[in-house]
């Protein structure tokens, strides 16, 4: 059994207090290899944001458990060598079985989401409340999630959302003992968040989704006032990106995310933990073909990963600054 105090990374209930108080929200960043996590690291020391490192059972099986946990131990100590201490949570995102977040929390995950979404509602509690109970014991916290969003990531694939019904969450919160809860109010998973024919398209051909329903949100948070709600699914899929991709070789149609300015003003309520997952995709992958294209004689994996990593801080230091309002909260 390794304890995440160990390792010296923190769970979440301290910070989700004080974002739900502060009115801005703690950004969950994925990452399955080192420049991702270099990256994290670095926007997140230099804007002052206290931090949740997110992994998929997919990750885990891509760079290894024990990797992974070992490199959020040495991200801890980067954190300080960098010259400034932020609150660091390592998280499991999308857990699926009771094992699965058993393992994580014996591993050192300071936090652990148990999906039980797919579930019939009675079967949802069940499960979330088993874990629940283990996590407790060990001072891990966890998120559960009421509703299904649309969209693919990794392991998880639902054709159509399915809106958080308000009615349910006073009673799940209260049978399970979850510390956070994951809702669905119109985001959704990967970077074709919607399709052509759910939006709206502009003169000048820009697909312009449609808006999130602030309206069960407003009503979730008048029937468990100040509990910690996380969006899954919140990246913003910039134009910018998706453009610089297909300029030098790639071919994303009619990608799709959720407008910025959203974001924030979910932030700004009961909000207090934001996934973004796929715009750091965009970032890297639109930097490291940006590379190939100027320069196809390229080689050297540092010289293409490197400029992904600073695309990839960039964008988070944007995010904390501008989107999540998290920046100098650590
Ligand atoms: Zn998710």
């Amino acid at each position: 059994m390794t304890s995440y105090k160990d390792l010296g990374l923190s769970n979440t209930k301290e910070v989700f207090k004080k974002a739900v108080d502060g009115g801005y929200a703690i950004p969950a960043y994925n990452f399955n290899n080192l420049e991702q996590l270099q990256a994290i690291i670095q926007a997140c020391v230099e804007s002052k944001s206290p931090v949740i490192l997110q992994v998929s059972s997919g990750a885990r099986k891509y760079a290894n458990a024990t990797l992974l946990r070992n490199m959020a131990k040495g991200a801890v100590e980067y954190a300080k060598e960098l010259g400034y201490e932020i609150p660091i949570a390592l998280h499991l995102d999308h857990g699926d079985t009771f094992e699965l977040c058993k393992d994580c929390i014996d591993n050192g995950f300071s936090s652990v989401m148990i999906d039980g979404s797919h579930h019939s509602y009675e079967e949802n509690v069940a499960l979330t409340k088993k874990v629940v109970e283990y996590a407790h014991q060990f001072d891990v916290t966890v998120e559960g999630e009421l509703g299904v969003l649309a969209g693919v990531e990794d392991d998880v694939v639902a054709e159509t959302s399915t809106y958080t019904k308000p009615e349910e969450v006073e009673d799940f919160v209260k049978k399970t003992g979850v510390d956070s809860l994951a809702i669905s109010i119109g985001t959704s998973h990967g970077a074709n968040k919607f399709t052509p024919e759910q939006c709206t398209r502009h003169a000048d051909g820009v697909l312009v989704p449609p808006p999130l329903r602030f309206d069960i949100l407003e009503e979730i948070e008048k029937r468990i006032p100040g509990f910690p709600i996380v969006l899954h699914g919140s990246s913003s899929v910039p134009q910018k990106e998706v453009d610089t991709i297909n300029n030098n070789g790639g071919k994303l149609k009619d990608a799709v995310g959720i407008p910025e300015e959203q974001l924030r003003k979910a932030a700004k309520s009961a909000v207090c933990k934001i996934n973004i997952d796929s715009d750091g995709r965009l970032a890297m992958t639109a930097a490291v073909r940006k590379v190939f294209a100027e320069n196809p004689g390229e080689f050297d994996p540092r010289k293409y990963l490197g400029p992904a990593r600073d695309a990839l801080k960039e964008l988070y230091k944007a995010k904390n600054e501008n989107v999540l309002g998290s920046a100098g909260k650590a």
